[in-house]
């Protein structure tokens, strides 16, 4: 019987081990979440800076388009002028040339400042560029870390339930049974060493009887708070 509850303490052991590494692999992809919120951020920044530069350009185009309109106004004012043949027609055309020549002014202007706006705009969008790239980077890194560490927590894995499996071989069936039943009941722990009297789990102290009982090792006892099974460690 004592090697039984030896076999079962080496099998609780691998148990508890199994269920600590699927732990943190199942919280490792959580290493990422910050960086990847960071990464979307950064994302609909760089979509909205892009989106300006754009928006931007297509004013400057317009501005373009009216002074070209200007141009040709201007061009057919002085047509007119060129070819007045009398003060009513020469007056006309000298309108239509001062109209447009301001316009013209206003456009050339208008265009000017335009450009600053363009500039301006895709500077901005190339520093956004130099962040997303940055945070990409960081981002492309850490999940190469944690792929890694999944690759190195899964060979563990592996290696522990095959460890568990063959250890689950050499306990009695009757007893694994009841193990596995606890097990399921007490968070992964069914195994206590009784100590001193009292159950190294939930610390209840245990009837004297019992505790005799365990002592000898011959039989399986479970604590009557716990309800895990009792035993005695190997000296120390
Ligand atoms: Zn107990």
């Amino acid at each position: 019987m004592k090697q039984q509850f030896s076999r079962l303490e080496q099998l609780q052991k691998l148990d508890l081990e199994v269920h600590e590494l699927e732990r943190a692999r199942l919280v490792l992809p959580k290493r990422l979440v910050d960086l990847d919120a960071r990464k979307e951020e950064v994302g609909r920044k760089l979509k909205a800076q892009r989106d300006h530069v754009v928006g931007v350009e297509a004013e400057k185009r317009t501005l373009e388009t009216a002074l070209r309109i200007e141009e040709e106004k201007l061009k057919k004012g002085q047509a007119k002028l060129n070819e007045a043949k009398n003060e009513k027609e020469f007056q006309a055309g000298s309108k239509e040339v001062d109209s447009a020549r301001r316009a013209k002014a206003h456009f050339e202007d208008e265009i000017l400042r335009a450009i600053e706006v363009v500039e301006t705009a895709k500077k901005s969008a190339a520093l956004v560029e130099e962040e997303a790239a940055l945070v990409t980077a960081e981002y492309d890194a850490l999940a190469a870390d944690v792929r890694q560490e999944e690759a190195r927590l899964d060979a563990q894995i592996d290696s522990f339930s095959a460890r568990r499996e063959e250890a689950r071989r050499d306990v009695d069936p009757a007893l694994l049974k009841r193990y596995d039943h606890i097990r399921l009941k007490r968070a992964g722990v069914a195994l206590a060493p009784a100590q001193g009297g009292t159950c190294g789990a939930c610390n209840m102290g245990l009837p004297p009887q019992l505790y005799n009982q365990v002592l000898k090792g011959i039989s399986i006892e479970t604590c009557p708070s716990c309800i895990r099974i009792l035993y005695v460690k190997p000296s120390g």
